[in-house]
């Protein structure tokens, strides 16, 4: 069963049982713009015990319930769907959640959501939308306007800014004036927000095709200064155009790669940004390793093949390919084009399965010690090099360089 049918049914038993039922909010967006819901949430007149009575208690989750929300289970192709109370939020004193919640009609529990596009309500079995706030204008006008007095709603809840630009970069719609403005006089209150909830919309608007644009946005906002990396959190005129560059060029849209790309060369900032970002141990392992790929392979035309190809073989070559591109377009064609072309090679062809191994060493009576490392290293070189080419040649070199007095490193050269 697909989410949607399971959701048009949820619906149908509500009504069915004398409530009003309708979809709700960000299913009801994006169906009115042709795209596929990530999920349908569902809105009600009933309360959570009514909720819990029509779908049974085998089949009903009351995690939420002290804030309105039932979860109704049903088959695993359509997942659980959320059934919310209509619901007015009490007051914000702490600007994220509100202090209580009241059960009331669809009207306020309109009035309560952030923007109109988010405000409106479906009725899948009349098919009918139900809209109080004016949502269906600002889709047609592809506008992200507050639900009401902008500067309140922002007050309320100083995550619905980054909101704002997530929905506008991402939908490729403009911010209406008065929530913009709202927006830029609150943004420096954005640290009010938990880093959880900061990163999770950053990464959900930078990790996307339209990252340049919510670069821009997030500038413009006032909202990047606040949490953007600190050497660009003041862009000048000519850093901003560079930097929205860059991500307009960037192929890659893995959070890790776009994150490199705004670090502008410095790979101690992935880091710093760690806890600011909520960042992943992955994510900054992966953002420092391509900044420090940047320079190699911008330097790839002129480096002995052993000195390139331990980074090309690394699993995130390609996007160091990538971000080179989008960071200096044209600069490097050389070096980018070694580079691709490397990177096209057979695995056995790029990787080698070396000469002069541990093993190789311990056949040949060697004892294990620090000068092990350094005979396989140098060999490896050698192989990749074109020095040495079979294993007897690599064994023969490796006794070579111990007679010779242990002093390996003269060997080599
Ligand atoms: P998406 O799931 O694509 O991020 P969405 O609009 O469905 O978009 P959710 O976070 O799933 O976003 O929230 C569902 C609905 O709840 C929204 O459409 C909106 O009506 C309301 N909502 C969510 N977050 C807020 C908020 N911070 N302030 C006011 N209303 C909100
Ligand atoms: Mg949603």
């Amino acid at each position: 069963m697909k989410p949607r049918e399971r959701a048009l049914e949820i619906v149908s038993a509500l009504q069915t049982a004398g409530h009003t039922a309708l979809w709700a909010g960000g299913c009801v967006r994006d169906a009115l713009l042709n795209k596929q819901p990530k999920d349908y949430d569902v809105a009600t007149s009933a309360t959570p015990d009514e909720v819990e009575a029509v779908f049974g208690a085998n089949k009903t989750l009351a995690i939420g319930k002290s804030f309105g929300v039932i979860t109704v289970l049903g088959p695993k192709s359509a997942g659980p769907v959320e059934v919310a109370t209509f619901r007015r939020d009490g007051d914000y004193s702490d600007g994220r959640r509100p202090d209580s919640v009241e059960f009331t009609d669809a009207k306020e529990d309109a009035l309560r959501r952030d923007f109109t596009i988010n405000g409106m309500f479906f009725d899948p079995v009349a098919e009918k939308v139900i809209d109080y706030v004016g949502g269906q204008e600002d889709l047609k006008a592809k506008q992200i306007r507050a639900i009401g007095k902008a500067k309140e709603r922002i007050d309320e809840d100083k995550l619905r800014m980054l909101r704002a630009v997530r929905f506008a970069a991402t939908y490729e719609f403009a911010i209406e004036a008065e929530t913009l403005s709202a927006i830029q006089e609150n943004a420096n209150q954005i640290s009010a927000v938990s880093p959880e909830r900061i990163g999770n919309e950053l990464r959900r608007m930078l990790s996307h095709r339209n990252k340049a644009t919510a670069f821009e946005l997030l500038v413009e906002s006032g909202l990047w200064s606040e949490i953007g990396p600190s050497q660009s959190q003041r862009p000048d005129p000519v850093e901003r155009d560079q930097l929205r560059g860059s991500l307009d060029r960037l192929q890659s849209d893995d959070f890790s790669v776009v994150v490199a790309a705004l670090c502008q060369r410095d790979d101690g900032l992935p880091e710093k940004l760690k806890s600011v970002w909520r960042l992943t141990n992955d994510e900054v392992e992966k953002a420092q390793w391509l900044l420090k790929a940047l320079p190699v392979i911008e330097q790839a035309q002129g480096l002995a093949w052993s000195q390139l190809q331990p980074w090309l073989i690394s699993k995130h070559a390609d996007e160091g390919v990538q971000l080179v591109e989008a960071l200096a377009p044209g600069e490097f064609d050389a070096s980018l084009a070694r580079c691709r072309e490397s990177l096209t090679l057979k695995p056995e062809t790029l990787n080698p399965p070396l000469l002069l191994d541990g093993k190789s060493l311990v056949a040949m009576g060697v004892q294990p010690g620090r000068h092990f490392k350094r005979l396989i290293d140098q060999a490896r070189a050698m192989q990749l090099d074109g020095t040495l080419s079979t294993r007897e040649q690599a064994t023969e070199w490796a006794n070579r360089a111990l007679a010779e007095g242990g002093d390996e490193s003269d060997a080599a050269n």
